[in-house]
């Protein structure tokens, strides 16, 4: 059994060690050593990376069968042979950075039953998210609050984590998610913060609560009855505060405010915009009644009403809505109106007075586009497909030569 020097010391990250069986896993060359410092990814930590004799270890895993555990090598000349001593270095960047997001994660967890009572029933870690899963859904933002209060309330304390093995008679306090597949200590793994927390874990923790620095919630989400809270400890959370801090500065130099003015500045710009569209579309409805009022003056009328042809070189399909409708409010008026652009735009409309059946006459004109439209007797659409100014011109002549 390989044994596991991870459980004793969490920052041994260089050690000496002989090979007791060279493999393969998933096709990837594997060695199993006498002991390791290498954590294998498990309990919701992911696996340590770092170097055996100089050759990458790109994963570690534990073995279904035997509990052993292998470590994935990338592809390599060298082999490793059996009863070879290796030496082994454990990338540190990433195993404190595992430590501080797992140690801040048993600190959370407590945080959140002491005040909501609310368990954790799950724990994800990845390079770029740490999550928990809540046993209760409609967390308030007060609860949310206390929670990540409590969390670094027990960071600043600067309490010692110790882990130890503990025998079943002493296990009746002790913070249990799910066993273990493979339970290879004496006992049970027990890592306890010092008066806050005990539970039962196999994976690596800072020894000090200081050492996580800070701990803070960045969203929460409900999932069903649970609640999924993503959180960043340590490093992740001060890069996250960097990275905040340089856009809200961004937002702050920009609006020429103080970030604190921000929020009200920006409910202030939404407003303004809000009445500055409705201005806007009052003042498209009167141009619109300018532009269909100069249309009918200028319209033939040699028919015994008025007809008129108008193609535009692409235009808001509300627009030519608006305009149709507003030539055949009146009496006696036929309105063929085009808009050339990558989706053309059909819009035919007569006076209430006449027969003419627009929706036939505008079937006729998109299908001769190559596109579809329809619509009533008196007021039709369609179009859709691709045509430029002088295909649209062109069709509505030859509709219009037909009335
Ligand atoms: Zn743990």
């Amino acid at each position: 059994m390989t044994k596991r020097l991870y459980y004793n010391d969490s920052y041994l990250t260089g050690f000496s060690a002989v090979v007791t069986e060279q493999t393969t896993h998933k096709a990837q060359p594997a060695v199993i050593l006498n002991q390791t410092a290498f954590y294998p990814g498990s309990g919701g930590q992911p696996n340590d990376t770092g170097l055996i004799n100089k050759v990458k270890v790109v994963d570690v895993v534990v073995r279904d069968d035997d509990a052993a555990i292998l470590h994935i090598l990338e592809d390599s000349p060298t082999l490793f042979e059996s009863g070879q001593a290796v030496t082994c270095v454990v990338d540190w960047a990433r195993r404190f950075d595992h430590m501080q997001q797992h140690t801040g994660q048993h600190i959370l967890t407590q945080a959140f039953i002491q005040t909501s009572n609310a368990k954790t029933v799950s724990f994800h870690l990845s390079p770029d998210s740490v999550t928990i899963d809540l046993d209760m859904s409609g967390l308030t933002e007060k609860q949310l609050q206390a929670a990540e209060d409590l969390a670094n309330a027990v960071i600043q304390d600067d309490k010692t984590v110790v882990a130890a093995i503990r025998q079943a008679d002493e296990q009746d306090d002790v913070r249990m998610r799910k066993l273990p597949k493979h339970i290879v200590t004496d006992g049970l793994r027990v890592v306890e913060i010092e008066g806050y927390d005990k539970t039962a874990c196999g994976g690596t923790h800072v020894s000090r609560t200081g050492e996580i620095g800070l701990l803070k919630l960045i969203k929460s989400e409900k999932r069903g009855d649970k609640t999924r809270v993503e959180f960043r400890c340590g490093q992740r959370a001060l890069a996250d505060y960097g990275e905040k801090h340089q856009v809200m500065s961004g937002i702050a130099a920009e609006m020429n405010c103080r970030f604190n003015e921000v929020p009200e500045l920006v409910g202030k710009l939404r407003d303004e915009l809000k009445a500055a569209q409705s201005a806007l579309k009052d003042l498209r409805e009167q141009l619109v009644g300018y532009e269909a009022e100069r249309l009918l003056n200028e319209a033939p009328n040699d028919k015994g009403y008025k007809l008129i042809c108008a193609s535009f070189d692409g235009r808001d399909a509300g627009e030519l809505r608006l305009l149709a409708s507003r030539l055949a409010a009146g009496e006696n008026v036929v309105a063929l109106l085009g808009a050339a652009g990558e989706k053309s735009q059909l819009i035919f409309a007569r006076s209430a007075n006449l027969m003419f059946d627009m929706g036939a006459l505008l079937k006729n004109a998109a299908t001769q586009l190559g596109g579809r439209g329809g619509g009533q007797p008196a007021m039709a659409q369609g179009g859709g497909v691709k045509a430029n100014l002088e295909q649209i011109q062109a069709l509505l002549q030859a509709i219009a030569a037909e009335l």
